[in-house]
């Protein structure tokens, strides 16, 4: 072998040991978009099954059973001292923006009236406040008469009585704005309304504390419930997980799946036009449609009312 040989022989190893380090850099570059990719599908999976436990066993963390039979069965469950209710992703149970009776003490009765009452017609359709589960389906000749209760992944349950219609199974799965009834005057009621209540483990919250009907809107996104002492409205598009509240976080993961996006976009509103859909909206928004899903916790397919306020 010569030397010019030995030199040509190294320089080929050289050159063909570069070649390979190359292709493997190369090769580890393409694939990292690729784990990134996966890590980003992962979690997408990860947050859809994690939201459809919430939606098969709502708010566990509070509700110890599953009572198909009574309105009111908390004797196991104990009222928490603070909870943080996550209002977000709300629907309007009803279009109507009359009140025709509030919250509070009827003399004429001598009783408490523990609900709030909107004026609806007898037919109108009745939306579910929250996506959740259907616990009671039910006829109380002299109650609530038809009366659908539902329980909610943020803690809440809502009961809406004097129905002319239930639309909804129990243990049915229901979507925030899906249709649950139709108006009515069955029961003890006195003119077609729908009476609408809004609970915590039993524990009554005034309604008009958390739903603005005649503006159709929520009053606030998060509602600190106090057992004692008065209860605070977390204020309105401000981003109250970033104070240091000391609270039980209902649906705590569907919150942190929120914050980022949240914390960019606070505070802007969308009025669904006749016609519209999620993606015509995100199209009009100039925004993802899994974003817009997840800042009001619809999916794609959600059929949306004219007036319903999407957040985004
Ligand atoms: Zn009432």
């Amino acid at each position: 072998m010569t030397i010019r040989t030995i030199r040509r022989y190294t320089l080929t190893t050289l050159m063909l040991a570069m070649a390979s380090t190359l292709s493997a850099q190369d090769l580890i570059a393409r694939q990292a978009p690729i784990d990134v990719k996966l890590k980003a599908v992962d979690s997408i999976t990860l947050n859809k099954i994690r939201k459809q436990e919430l939606l098969i066993n709502p708010s566990t963390d509070l509700y110890t059973s599953w009572n198909n039979k009574a309105v009111f069965c908390y004797s196991d469950d104990e009222v928490p001292e603070t909870y943080k209710i996550d209002l977000r992703g709300f629907a309007m149970p009803t279009t109507s923006r009359k009140i025709n009776s509030h919250v509070g003490y009827r003399p004429q009765f001598r009783r408490m009236h523990k609900g709030l009452d909107i004026k609806v017609y007898t037919g109108d359709t009745i939306y579910a406040a929250f996506s959740g589960k259907v616990r009671i389906r039910a006829f109380q000749p002299t109650g609530f008469g038809n009366v659908i209760v539902l329980r909610h992944g943020n803690g809440l349950e809502t009961i809406y009585g004097h129905l002319s219609k239930h639309l909804v199974s129990e243990g049915e799965i229901v979507r925030a704005g899906q249709p649950i009834g139709l108006g009515g005057n069955t029961g003890r009621s006195f003119g077609s309304h729908l009476h609408f209540e809004t609970r915590l483990v039993g524990a009554l919250i005034d309604p008009e504390e958390l739903f603005d009907f005649p503006n159709q809107d929520i009053k606030c996104d998060y509602y600190i419930f106090r057992k004692h002492g008065k209860n605070t409205k977390g204020e309105k598009n401000l981003n109250t997980s970033s104070q240091a509240l000391a609270v039980a976080t209902a649906s705590s993961q569907t919150e942190e799946d929120n914050k980022n996006q949240d914390d960019k976009l606070i505070g802007k509103f969308y009025k669904v036009n006749a016609g519209e859909n999620v993606s015509s909206i995100a199209r009009k928004l100039d925004i993802s449609v899994e974003r817009l899903c997840n800042a009001n916790n619809i999916s794609r397919s959600t059929r949306l009312r004219p007036s319903q306020i999407l957040r985004y």
